[in-house]
């Protein structure tokens, strides 16, 4: 509690700091002198905390607010908006965007964060640091399921220096609107199933395999891409080939 940490007495506030680690950084300690000159000019009460958002009036928060003020600023455009699917469920395509953004929890992200990890290294190759842009794109890992998943459905071997490039490999596909779609749907997925993988070396101590990620790269998209695209028509032989005639 605040309260706990802090009393007022004759020649100004007294803080009881208790940090869980023995040394600041220097930039946690500008943040904290920083802190304390905000707080120089302040009388503490022991009312009960409340919540109060500084873009009301009466500190009430509200999502038209929200709204409302991010409509009165002038924001730049993204460079690039992430583009999703609709043909594989949505918790496939937020591990790509999360990816994109650096958000996901690979160990260098948590090691920022002050997460203690053993030790920062790919749990894929063991090589490397772990970085969402190794893991999704140098990796040895990914490296050939990449190159397996661009033969199997028949474009020219992926050539990509972030994870930006492979998001955008279905633009440049030949190919009907459809298939490119298939193919953008299959770049989800393989983003989807390397974190999965990825996942089940740490947590389950299976060893990874380009052959059955693979398989089950296919076998899902099948799956989806047949319910939700409605072809009902498509099958699994035709799936197989990537001969996509009745999309
Ligand atoms: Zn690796």
């Amino acid at each position: 509690m605040v309260a706990d940490r802090w009393a007022n007495s004759d020649s100004g506030h007294i803080f009881y700091w208790a940090w869980a680690r023995p040394e600041l950084g220097s930039e946690a300690a500008h943040q904290l002198q920083g802190l304390i000159s905000m707080l120089e000019d302040w009388n503490g009460s022991t009312d009960a905390d409340v919540w109060k958002w500084n873009h009301d009036p009466d500190g009430n928060f509200s999502v038209s607010n929200v709204k409302k003020l991010l409509g009165s600023v002038d924001r730049n455009r993204p460079e690039r908006v992430f583009e999703w699917n609709n043909w594989v469920p949505k918790k496939v395509g937020i591990v790509a965007w999360r990816a994109e953004m650096e958000r996901l929890p690979t160990k260098c992200a948590l090691a920022r964060r002050n997460v203690p990890v053993p030790n920062q290294l790919c749990v894929l190759c063991g090589e490397y640091v772990e970085t969402s842009e190794h893991v999704f794109v140098s990796c040895h890992f990914a490296q050939t399921l990449w190159q397996n998943v661009a033969g199997w459905c028949k474009i020219p071997p992926v050539i990509a220096f972030g994870i930006g490039d492979l998001l955008k490999l279905h633009e440049s596909s030949s190919g009907s609107r459809k298939v490119r779609k298939v193919i953008h749907a299959l770049v989800l997925v393989t983003f989807w199933s390397i974190w999965k993988t990825r996942n089940e070396v740490v947590f389950r101590q299976v060893n990874a395999n380009t052959t059955r990620s693979l398989d089950e790269i296919k076998s899902v998209t099948y799956l989806w891409v047949k319910s939700r695209a409605k072809v009902a028509a498509l099958s699994w032989e035709d799936w197989s080939r990537f001969s996509l005639g009745v999309l």
